[in-house]
């Protein structure tokens, strides 16, 4: 008998040897049609990327320092210095791509300017990249320095920090290829000593050199769900030339590093002068210490912006507390006021909250931590029939005492 005819679902075309079917469920494709839909997709490609481009080259930096600088004063508070430098730092950066989507070949080229953070924990770093990705608009995504191993080492590939800018630019290239990527612990992968290691150093100088790649401009193959658990997936290109790279850490003891450098420096200062009380030392922080610290010279030279956050006071935590726009103390009173209840904190329970919170040594993250043990409770067992809720320095001893600090 003779075989059936077969037909192509698509433009109902018989099946010939030149033009074979393929089966679905339900359906049937021919070469043809395979072919002619692979045409459209490449061209429906185009077009969004041809779109992409477009949008990208159309943004431009319309905030001037200053007004970057106010913007993070109305949720950071204090770091002063960092805030004024990273203002700068990232206007030029902004302004830069302006240029370069504008500059003919002989005109003066202008480098990129990564900022490095140096601070102790929870003392605004994040916040304070984040922020400024918030108010210009571009993708933001953080990583932590601690989990990338170098190529071929179990463990996540830097690329994976691009894929995650992507997934915060939903996956539009040219948005993710102007974003910034915050770099948490990059003082976790320094090397033990400022010696280069004969043995291979998977967790240190490797990924060093791995993240070099990643901010000295280049195109990086992203595998855009991420990792290597889905190996079948296409690569996307990203070239990172116009990604600012914002790294943070705490680089615990650099102080030594500093003062031994200023001590010892032929022009510099003595340290029995006096000149430089030693907590203010952090103020000096030069890229040469950060090498001393263990960063490879090459990855130091990829941050030409280098400054420091403070720790914070008391006046600080109280501040962070109740000043930001998004302050603890101002959400917590948003979410009773949905229920009509007005939130108040007798002012001595405000302050046994900071000491508390300085004791814990984690910043303002400590502040969060606390407020959750005394306002958990406090909503749980919530009256909705009461009009005010009054926090007093005894309940939140009370609610505290299990935090043995
Ligand atoms: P880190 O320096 O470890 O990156 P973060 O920026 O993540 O610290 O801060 C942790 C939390 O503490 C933030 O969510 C923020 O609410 C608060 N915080 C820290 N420093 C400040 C600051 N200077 N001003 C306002 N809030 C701050």
């Amino acid at each position: 008998m003779a075989k059936k005819p077969r037909y192509c679902s698509f433009c109902g075309n018989k099946e010939t040897p030149s033009n074979l079917l393929i089966d679905g469920i339900d359906a049937s494709i021919c070469e043809q049609c395979i072919s002619r839909a692979n045409d459209i997709l490449q061209q429906i490609r185009g077009e969004i990327r041809q779109k992409e481009n477009k949008e990208a080259s159309s943004f431009h930096m319309d905030k001037k320092p200053k007004e970057i600088k106010a913007y993070l004063d109305q949720y950071v508070i204090g770091q002063e210095e960092a805030k004024k430098i990273m203002s700068v730092a990232v206007y030029n950066h902004y302004k830069r791509i302006d240029y370069c989507n504008k500059r003919s070949d002989d005109d003066v080229e202008i480098e990129k300017s990564n900022i490095l953070l140096i601070g102790e924990t929870g003392t605004g770093k994040t916040l304070l990249a984040r922020t400024i990705a918030n108010m210009i608009d571009v993708p933001f995504c953080i990583a932590d320095a601690t989990v990338f191993t170098q190529a071929g080492y179990v463990g996540e590939d830097v690329e994976s920090i691009l894929s995650r800018l992507l997934q915060a630019a939903d996956y539009n290239v040219a948005k993710a290829e102007r974003g910034i990527v915050f770099i948490d612990e990059i003082d976790k992968i320094a090397r033990a000593a400022d010696n280069p290691s004969i043995t291979r150093d998977v967790s240190g100088e490797g990924v060093q050199q791995a993240l070099l790649k990643l901010l000295e401009g280049s195109i990086v193959n992203v595998p855009p769900e991420g990792g290597r658990k889905h190996p079948e997936q296409k690569f996307i290109q990203i070239n990172t030339q116009n990604i600012l790279f914002i790294a943070g850490g705490a680089f615990d003891g650099i102080e030594r590093k500093i003062a031994n450098r200023l001590n010892t420096n032929v022009i510099g200062y003595k340290k029995k002068d006096n000149s430089i009380h030693l907590d203010h030392l952090l103020d000096h922080v030069i890229a040469q210490d950060i090498k001393a610290y263990g960063l490879i010279p090459e990855l130091c030279g990829r941050f030409p912006v280098i400054t420091h956050l403070n720790p914070l006071d008391q006046d600080n935590m109280k501040s962070i507390l109740i000043q930001p726009k998004n302050a603890l103390i101002k959400q917590y009173t948003k979410l009773l006021a949905m229920d009509n209840i007005t939130l108040h904190f007798e002012e001595n329970a405000l302050d046994f909250i900071v000491q508390k919170a300085m004791s814990l040594k984690l910043g303002a993250r400590g502040l969060r931590s606390i407020m959750e043990q005394v306002m958990t409770d406090a909503m749980y067992n919530l009256d909705l029939t009461r009009q005010q809720l009054n926090i007093t320095a005894e309940y939140v001893q009370e609610k505290c005492k299990h935090i043995f600090v």
